[in-house]
């Protein structure tokens, strides 16, 4: 037998290929740090925009007082419409129990309360101890079984990698509230750079303390791009295991602290980076970027942000680009 040379076998595509969840908190976090109300026709034909884009979770507002937050005024509306159409996880925000009787009634997917690790921003933003915010949750999880038992609860722990009222937040501080939190019943804790302090070397450090605390209840990474962290952030999250990411399209909220920083990590550079690497995010990008003109002509004005649709798609990118 003479072994023959062979030219070598092309690389075996894998059979899944690595998937992450990029979850659209715009409605949400984005219109509510704006000044302007977004008409509700508009805020619809926007949230169409964003699903056909192939996004498979949407945060699309708040259950609040409509006097406090008037930008979320119609939002049972739009979770009506949001949630009558298909493929997609439909979540609202809400702070109290009234806010999710409301925010089930409307028949929202999921549901998502903010819980601040720092006592200093607990106390300023709702009144309330964490100890306190953590029998609240209990109360809306004894709701959420009793009514629609299928809705799962994710905690969004704000001011995890730190607060501006009290500057550091200590990692035990966050593993403590995260247990706390996971004993009361929820199906996902995930940590908020609310205030875009974090770094790197924190992401890793945090997320990795919490799963190991917390295990499979850990959730997403939410960043805010405040000092240009974000997408680093969100990589070394996503190298720790964390595999949901919130992010806004056109990084729209800005940030009060940081004058022409965007607020969250913006979605379209979020999954260009993703889709870059290999890492299939089930959105299409040429179509994720065309929702801008959406959300333009409901916010004229408004600054948007995003160095993705800025620059273009490289030539021959292979995501999925079809417009
Ligand atoms: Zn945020």
């Amino acid at each position: 037998m003479h072994a023959h040379p062979k030219a070598p076998a092309p690389p075996a595509a894998p059979a899944v290929l690595p998937t992450v969840l990029i979850s659209e908190v715009g409605p949400r976090d984005g219109l509510q740090s704006v000044q302007a109300v977004m008409p509700t026709a508009y805020k619809l034909a926007w949230i169409d925009a964003l699903h056909t884009s192939g996004l498979r979770e949407i945060e699309v507002g708040s259950f609040v007082p409509a006097r406090a937050l008037p930008q979320m005024a119609d939002v049972a509306d739009v979770v009506r419409h949001a949630t009558a159409l298909p493929g997609w996880v439909v979540m609202a925000l809400v702070p109290n129990l009234r806010g999710a009787e409301a925010a089930l009634a409307a028949g929202v997917h999921k549901l998502t309360i903010p819980v601040s690790a720092s006592e200093a921003h607990s106390l300023a933003n709702v009144r309330r101890s964490r100890v306190e915010m953590v029998a609240v949750v209990r109360e809306i999880v004894a709701l959420r079984d009793a009514v629609a038992p299928g809705v799962p609860i994710e905690i969004g722990m704000s001011t995890a990698f730190g607060c501006t009222l009290q500057g550091a937040v200590a990692d035990d501080e966050v593993v403590w509230l995260a247990e706390q939190l996971a004993a009361a019943g929820v199906d996902e804790i995930g940590l908020s750079d609310t205030t875009g302090m974090a770094n790197p070397a924190q992401v890793r450090r945090l997320f990795q303390r919490v799963r190991a605390a917390v295990g499979d209840k850990t959730g997403s990474a939410h960043m805010h791009n405040t000092r240009g962290l974000g997408l680093a952030n969100c990589l070394a999250a996503y190298d720790v295991g964390v595999r949901t990411f919130d992010a806004s399209l056109g990084g729209l909220g800005g940030c009060p602290y940081a004058p022409g920083a965007s607020g969250n990590v913006v979605t379209e550079d979020l999954v260009f980076m993703f889709e870059a690497m290999g890492v299939d995010t089930g959105v299409n990008l040429g179509r994720l970027i065309a929702a801008r003109e959406a959300l333009k002509a409901g916010l004229p004005g408004e600054a948007l942000y995003g160095m993705t649709p800025e620059a273009g798609l490289p030539k021959g990118f292979a995501g999925r680009r079809t417009a």
